[in-house]
């Protein structure tokens, strides 16, 4: 008997048919193959400048207690959030990392016979979660690489119980207009959830950003999600939280586990969540960064997609992934997107200046430019 087929059919069937996802590539995976000291990471959109001093100085203050459980509460940083948004502690629900969260939405409110809606392009994990709940997953075909409001508001169903938009979306960048976006989420049925995934919020221009936290009063369905793994630059501890009306949080805070928060993640948020110059730096660097790669594509006649994260989807006009493997060979690590149905592009997350050139020098020799 083939006792790995058997226990294969015992998984329930979304897990059956799911596609694990697949991470940026580590770099000690890289250095070890390539024997290669060098490598230049830019994959997985993770910070360039590495930790808050601050969030450091916390983890090594905490790093003498670490006998006892974390407080499950996370009182501290829900405070600190609290103060910061001016926002109740009740509306906060922390995850280990913002992807616990989606994965916490989907366990409190889909059973396999409804529906969740989100766009082409969109991240990962919506697909990811709500196939292991058995739930049906509706993909409404792209506008411009971005969410089509419109269509997606026309797919919802009596059957529709979560609705996921990222803004900024990754791994596109595309960023959605304030009113278009209160005005689809003002509009969906009382039987919808929506997800507001703003794992990027930070890196969006005055200009851009939504005052999302002002719709909370009047959409109780609204959750809003954000993280320390970006523009924190603490993706390694595994932080993030979502902002909602109490009774929502009332419900995500039954499913999760009681000690989702290490004890040196939530010291290190709540440290980094006061280091204002930290992120100032973090954002002009992006800024910076982000003009840099640009132009540096207009130069080769590549075009991108316009982006607010703190990454860019550059377009190859062919296949990416040969391009990919050149660019690994050369010690640089970038995302190819296939699997978001973009066969042609390389998504870069903005590095540090340093690592930005190093990576336009090696496209430019792989591009034989
Ligand atoms: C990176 C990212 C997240 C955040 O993941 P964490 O679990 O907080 O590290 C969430 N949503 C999107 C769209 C992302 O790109």
């Amino acid at each position: 008997m083939n006792t790995s087929t058997a226990l294969f059919d015992l998984a329930v069937a979304g897990v059956r048919q799911l596609v694990p996802y697949v991470p940026g590539k580590p770099v000690e995976e890289l250095e070890r193959e390539l024997g290669l000291s060098k490598i230049v990471k830019l994959a997985s959109n993770e910070n360039p400048l590495g930790i808050s001093p601050k969030a450091k100085a916390a983890i090594e203050r905490v790093s003498s207690d670490l006998a006892l459980y974390p407080d499950g509460s996370g009182f501290h940083l829900k405070h600190a959030l609290a103060k910061k948004y001016q926002i109740a502690v009740e509306q906060i629900t922390l995850g280990n990392g913002s992807n616990e969260l989606l994965e916490l939405v989907a366990r409190t409110f889909l059973t396999p016979d409804l529906e969740v809606i989100f766009s082409e392009h969109a991240f990962a994990v919506y697909p990811l979660v709500t196939q292991a709940v058995g739930a049906r997953a509706i993909v409404v075909p792209a506008l411009n690489y971005g969410h089509d409001l419109d269509a997606m508001l026309a797919s919802v169903t009596p059957n529709t119980r979560l609705v996921f938009i990222a803004n900024p979306n990754n791994p596109t960048g595309t960023l959605l207009a304030q009113d278009k976006l209160l005005a689809f989420i003002q509009a969906l049925p009382r039987h919808v959830i929506c997800v507001l995934d703003e794992a990027y919020f930070e890196f969006v221009s005055a200009e851009g950003q939504c005052d999302s936290l002002s719709w909370l009063p009047s959409c109780p369905n609204l959750l809003i999600t954000r993280t320390f793994s970006k523009a924190y630059g603490l993706a390694g501890l595994r932080v993030g939280y979502g902002i909602s009306s109490p009774e929502m949080a009332d419900l995500l805070n039954r499913v999760r586990q009681p000690f989702n928060n290490n004890s040196l993640a939530l010291a290190a948020a709540e440290a980094a969540l006061s280091d204002d110059e930290f992120l100032q730096r973090t954002i002009t660097t992006n800024q910076v960064g982000m003009r840099y790669l640009t132009e540096a594509f207009q130069q080769l006649g590549l075009s991108w997609i316009p982006s607010a994260g703190n990454f860019v989807a550059v377009d190859l006009k062919q296949t990416a992934m040969p391009i990919y493997q050149a660019l690994l060979a050369r010690g640089v690590i970038v995302r190819p997107v296939a699997n978001y149905a973009m066969p042609t592009f390389l998504r870069i997350s903005i590095g540090t200046a340093e690592e930005n050139q190093l990576f336009i020098s090696a496209l430019q020799a792989v591009l034989n430019v």
